[in-house]
């Protein structure tokens, strides 16, 4: 018999790309997902596979799956600024309570948790690029507060249950990703400049697009998610990809690969927006021996090929 895994988020983003790969993998997984910013289409492909269950649940409420569960991961909340600008009570909910509660389960099935953390944690951060080390500098009671403090807290609380009850758990700190299935209108760069570039529009850079990121591909992150749930580590972890470059610049590489007459036109840049953002991902070389292999050309081509179909 396979092992169970429940993921939640499972018709997300991530949480999508999450239930194939653990299919192939030989597992047995339960989906979990409210829908409130995930999207069935993108497990609409798992439905006939009959190793996958799906469950239309919030998990903020008590959560109750019948039966063993081996493995659970817990990537359900809003995750882009815009999401958790609009809903900011859910986002505070599902990290805060919802980890709360997929702790309690995991203990009641002996399971080990995985928690979908964020560079997020880091706020603004003074150092660069950011160690596993650093506390980080959040503004708790600003527009991305109900994020990042609830990440924080998910922490917090994973760890207490470590310690505590001695549950296994996996925390990884998550730094910008992409790829396909994402939102195209989840007003982040990314999913922005394509669907700008593909309809001709201006794509609008915030700021003076001297802000940095380091995006890494989908199929890196979850490489390495596997391999941080299948370790015996259990303090946090980055995973991301090292390639630091700013906005402007990324904004440009996306006119270039699209091939769009779009220009660059500048708006405000939103309050409290990090400056620059740059993982570094000595210990999930060392501990995981993990990194990325999908270089930027090469995943926005990916990316593309899913943004022209569905826009
Ligand atoms: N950004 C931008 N134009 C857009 C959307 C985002 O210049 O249309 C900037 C945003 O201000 C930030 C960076 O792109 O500096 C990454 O934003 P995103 O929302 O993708 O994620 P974040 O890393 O801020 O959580």
């Amino acid at each position: 018999m396979g092992k169970r895994i429940l993921i939640t988020g499972a018709a997300g983003f991530l949480g999508s790309h999450l239930c194939d790969r653990f299919l192939s993998e030989g597992f047995l997984v339960v989906g979990m997902d409210n829908l409130l910013t995930g999207n069935i289409k993108n497990i609409e492909h798992l439905f006939p596979v009959k190793e996958f269950e799906f469950y239309h649940h919030d998990v903020t409420k008590f959560v109750h799956v019948p039966g063993a569960i081996d493995y659970i991961l817990h990537f359900a909340s809003p995750a882009s600024p815009i999401d958790y600008l609009k809903m900011p009570i859910q986002t505070l909910k599902v990290g805060a309570l919802g980890t709360h509660n997929l702790l309690g389960l995991a203990k009641s099935k002996g399971a080990r948790i995985l928690v979908a953390s964020t560079s997020e944690v880091y706020g603004d951060p003074l150092i660069h690029p950011q160690t596993e080390e650093y506390w980080g500098n959040v503004n708790p009671v600003g527009p991305r507060g109900v994020y990042d403090e609830a990440k924080r807290f998910m922490e917090s609380i994973t760890m207490a249950y470590h310690n505590f009850h001695g549950v296994e758990t996996r925390i990884i700190r998550i730094f910008n990703t992409y790829g396909p299935r994402m939102r195209l209108d989840d007003g982040r760069a990314l999913p922005t400049f394509m669907s700008q570039a593909l309809r001709g529009e201006n794509l609008t850079v915030y700021g003076d697009g001297s802000q940095t990121r380091s995006f890494c591909y989908v199929d890196d992150l979850v490489d390495g998610i596997y391999r941080l749930l299948m370790s015996n580590y259990h303090r946090p972890v980055n995973i991301g990809n090292p390639s630091e470059i700013t906005l402007l610049q990324f904004a440009e590489e996306v006119i270039a690969l699209t091939g769009t007459t779009s220009k660059i036109v500048y708006e405000p840049l939103p309050q409290d927006d990090p400056k620059q953002r740059q993982p570094n991902i000595t210990k999930a070389r060392e501990i995981l021996g993990w990194e990325p292999k999908v270089d930027r050309h090469e995943g926005l081509k990916r990316t593309l090929a899913y943004f022209k179909e569905h826009i």
